[in-house]
Parts: structure tokens; sequence; C-alpha cells
């Protein structure tokens, strides 16, 4: 079968799931036995999400190859398990430059450079993922980010206008709006997703499905009337109610049909539909897991974007233990040594969070110590390891003034350190060290233990500093073991305190790899030591 292009696009407002709702429709059809890939097309002008700051944008999502990228990636590859890569996550930025460097070496020689045909076509060809000829791939779905409507997500409809013209059948395009209800009216109003539809038909693209983000259920009636005003059959509009979990949204919309549709649009017999019996029975568990662990997550953002996949991470964690992680934001800038016993003294364990610069850091410490010297469970991501370490040498080794370089750059005791490969680079965009790396267990660790095991694992990263191999020695005679070394850099990528019950620091980030049927081995491990503990209280 030849490679099938789905296109999602949204109206009305923004927030409404559409990386939910792309994920749920490659999860349906993977379930079908399908190849499947998810991109992302971003409208804003950057290079990609890596320089945003998580106000702006939430976290920033990163790839087995290294791509800093959108976190809706997140939710593909937690719904699917399918690794993403630097072609999943495309920006405007990232098409201009394209553009303009062949402009510059000369390829368009004559020709005036124009948004159309020049930057549409670019957009075109890897919404086709031209470039790739070996992926063979069943369905290729686009989600395009922004709203409709948006002046900087125009190109981008009107290369999906003509990918709709060039394709046939061999595309359909599924639109998300909003029904919102009017408590005063007692109403629930559909106008809001006509003037959307118009809007995408004024561009030029008919939608095939609608999905409808809804808070209260929409009847049938009110079905038939946005599919007749929309020019949509009524098996294709699809509502999208607020559910317990998002997890269960993909066995919402295959309850409604929408793959069904999809396929019928494509013109692809249906078949049976596909029992996807492990997804039940993790949503089973879900719903089973109703008592409560209590989790900080100790960072500086205070926006559930921030830190997206840790909170997942956790959450399947807590739900493969038959617990309910339940997070408790503790902001590290508010941390003093004064009240720290108070923010954390009902967590069963904390996390701390990865981060840059120095706000917040110093109650990262606080905390960090606060975990160690009560024998709390506690993980440390990225920054947050690097915290763990500072408090270690500040407090067990003696040396008062111990920082990180980011911090401090003149401190005699740089117990982290910058990279040696950072050190010359002068560019900040995509110029970290940067996705996947091999690192090896240290046997009898608790880490190697929570890995089954594993004697070599490989992990994502992102960051510029490191654990400085000159306090090695003087960490580990002090208790805190350096049990994850990557082989080929000797680099440091896991710290743990045995004599404690979980305290464990990574430099690399577990939570990007966590997904729905194969959660992270280190956040099962670190909720099960949080239930444990909790029990014993
Ligand atoms: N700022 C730290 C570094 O660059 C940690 C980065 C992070 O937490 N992702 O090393």
């Amino acid at each position: 079968m030849n490679t099938k292009y789905i296109f999602v696009t949204g109206g009305v407002v923004s927030s409404l799931g559409k990386g939910i709702i792309s994920a749920s429709i490659g999860k349906l059809l993977q379930a079908r036995g399908y190849k499947v890939t998810i991109q992302k097309f971003d409208p804003y002008i950057n290079i990609d999400p890596g320089t945003l700051n998580p106000y702006e944008h939430g976290e920033c999502y990163v790839t087995v190859d290294g791509m800093e990228t959108d976190l809706d990636l997140g939710h593909y590859e937690r719904f699917t398990g399918i690794h993403t890569s630097s072609n999943n996550s495309i920006t405007t930025g990232r098409i201009y430059k394209t553009v303009i460097d062949r402009e510059r070496h000369g390829d368009y020689l004559g020709k005036t450079i124009q948004v159309v045909p020049h930057i549409t076509d670019e957009i075109k060809r890897r919404m086709l993922r031209e470039y790739e000829k070996d992926e063979q791939l069943d369905f290729v779905i686009t989600e395009v980010g922004g709203t409709i409507g948006d002046i900087e997500s125009a190109p981008f409809m009107e290369a999906i206008r003509q990918l709709r013209w060039q394709l046939g059948r061999d595309s359909v395009c599924v639109h998300l709006t909003y029904v919102p209800y009017l408590k005063a009216a007692d109403e629930l109003k559909t106008k809001p997703t006509q003037h959307s539809v118009k809007e995408l038909q004024g561009m030029g693209i008919q939608p095939d499905i609608l999905v409808l983000r809804t808070e209260r259920h929409l009847d049938n009636a009110l079905r038939m009337k946005v599919a007749s005003f929309c020019n949509v059959d009524l098996e294709c509009v699809v509502q999208s109610e607020d559910m317990p979990s998002i997890y269960e949204v993909p066995v919402s919309m295959q309850r409604q049909g929408l793959d069904a549709a999809i396929l019928r649009k494509i013109g692809i017999p249906v078949g049976e539909t596909p029992a996807m019996k492990a997804w039940h029975e993790f949503l089973n568990k879900q719903r089973r897991a109703t008592r409560e662990v209590h989790v900080a997550l100790v960072g500086k953002y205070d926006l559930q974007d921030a830190y997206k996949s840790i909170r997942e991470s956790l959450n399947l964690a807590g739900i493969y233990n038959d617990v309910k992680t339940k997070l408790h934001f503790v902001n590290s800038g508010e941390i003093t040594p004064q009240n720290v016993a108070e923010k954390l003294k009902d967590m069963a364990g904390m996390v701390i969070c990865p981060g840059f610069g120095s706000r917040g850091i110093e109650g990262k410490i606080i905390a960090a110590q606060y975990g160690r010297t009560h024998d709390i469970p506690t993980f440390g991501i990225c920054l947050g390891m690097q915290m763990m370490v500072i408090e270690f040498a500040r407090n067990v080794l003696g040396y008062v003034d111990a920082n990180s370089a980011e911090m401090n750059d003149s401190t005699p005791h740089n117990v982290i350190d910058i990279m040696e490969e950072q050190k010359n680079i002068t560019q900040l965009g995509g110029t970290m060290r940067l996705g996947c790396y091999e690192c090896e267990l240290v046997k009898g660790s608790r880490a190697w233990e929570a890995y089954g095991r594993e004697t070599l694992i490989k992990e994502r990263h992102r960051h510029r500093y490191e654990f400085n191999n000159q306090y090695l020695q003087a960490f580990e005679s002090h208790g805190m073991k350096c049990v994850g070394i990557n082989p080929a850099a000797n680099l440091v990528e896991i710290v743990e305190i045995p004599q404690l019950q979980w305290y464990i620091g990574t430099q690399f980030h577990p939570e990007y790899s966590s997904t729905v049927l194969l959660p992270h081995p280190l956040f099962i491990d670190f909720i099960k030591a949080c239930v444990h503990g909790t029990a014993k209280a």
C-alpha cells in the first residue's frame, strides 16, 4: 500500500489536545497493524523549541537522535512506543532556513524566492517525508500547531490544500474544534465550529472528519447539525469529551469509530476492530489504582506543561505499582532551611527537577539535603542530580563553596563542571550534549537492580555540565557512589547513596523514554520505594 497522509488541524482555541488526538489516531492505526509515524509542524520561527522558556512553550522533549522538540512528540512516543526523530518536529524557522540556505547556495539561480511556491514546496516535501526513501510507512500523521486563521500558519494550510488536491483519497483532513457550553443559556454552542470550518473552507480545505472537544456530552441532534452545516458525514463527527485520563482517549475514539472513518475515507477495508488488550489492561490497572502516594516535584516552573514527561512518567509508574501518584509542586525558589520540613513533611518521596540557570537552585539543594538526612526517596534528574552532588559536597565533604560552574565559574570546588566538548561552543541553539548515549551500570547498585540487572543502557541527554571526575574518589569514599558511567567519555551519569532507601540522581532524562506500555524502570523503582516508605510511616 502506498503511504497515506492524515492532516490534523485545530480551530477556535488552542490547547484542545490536538497532540492527544494525533497520538490516539496513531495508536489506533498501529493497533490495526499499520506502520505509522506522527510529526508536528509548528508555525513559530525558532529553529526548534530548545531555547524557549518553558513558560512560553512547556517542556522541551528530546528525541533519541538529539533533536530538541515540541512536547507533543512526548505524547506520540508515550502512546505508540514508536521513536520519533529530528524529522518529526519542524518549525517555520527550519523551513525558511532550508530555503534560504539553498538560495545562498545558488539552487534557485535566477528565480524570485516566494512563500508560494518555495516555502510551501519545502513544507510539502517535509509533510511527504520525501527525503526518507526507505521508511515504507503506511500512514504519516501530520499535526499542525497553532489555530487556523493565524497569520503564521497560512503557508502550512496552503501546503495541505495543495497536497489534498495532489493526493486525492490518499489523504484525510481531521479538524479539531471546540463546542463551548454556555451556562446562562444552558446550551452547547456549535457556531464557533461552523466558523472554524468556514475559515478552513475559505483556504480551500474541506475537512473530512471533525473532532469536537467538549466538556459535556453532545447528542445526535447536535452532531447532525454540525455535520449538515459543515459538509461532513454524521459518522465523521466525533466528540472528545473530558476524560479522567488522556489514556482513555484512544479507546473513546475507537468506540466512536474514528479510525474506521479514516480508513473508509481513504478506501481501505475497515476489517475487525482490534482488541488492544494490553492497552485495556493498563486502563483497568489505572482505574483500580486509587490509593494515593504523595510525591513532591521540586522545581521552579509552576506550570503543568513544564515537567510534562516527568509528570507522566510518575503517573505511569504509580499505576504499575497499583497506586495513584499525587504530585505536589514545590517551588524551589521558596524553599528555605526553615520551611523545608513543613513543605516536604507529608511527602513519600520527591523528584528534584531539571533546569537551567541559578534561579531556585539553593532551594533544590536544601530539598536534596532534607531528602538525604531524612532518608526520603529522592530522585534527581539532570540539574536535580547536579544539586544532589553539590549538596553532598557542601554538607558531607565539607566544601562549603561547592557549586556548578554554570552558577559560579570561579568556585574552587567546581564539583559540577562544564564538559570539555562544550568549552569552545558559542552558539546556544542545539549545541548541548543531546540525545542517546550509552551508560554502563555498576553491578550490585540500586540502579542496576532497578534496570533488571542490565549492564549497558542507553538514555537521552540534554546538558552542558557534568560531574567533575577529580572529585570521584572523595564522593565514593564518603558514601555517594558513581554507579553509571558513559563508557566512551568516562562521564558520570548516575550517582546514588546505597545506605539510603532510594537516593539516586541521573545526569540523563529517563522521563523521555517512559511509555504507557513500557514504563521506565527507574520511575517504577522510585515509586515502589515511595510506597514502601508510606507503608512504614
Ligand atoms: N543546566 C544543567 C546543564 O546544562 C542541567 C540541564 C538540565 O537539567 N537539563 O548541565
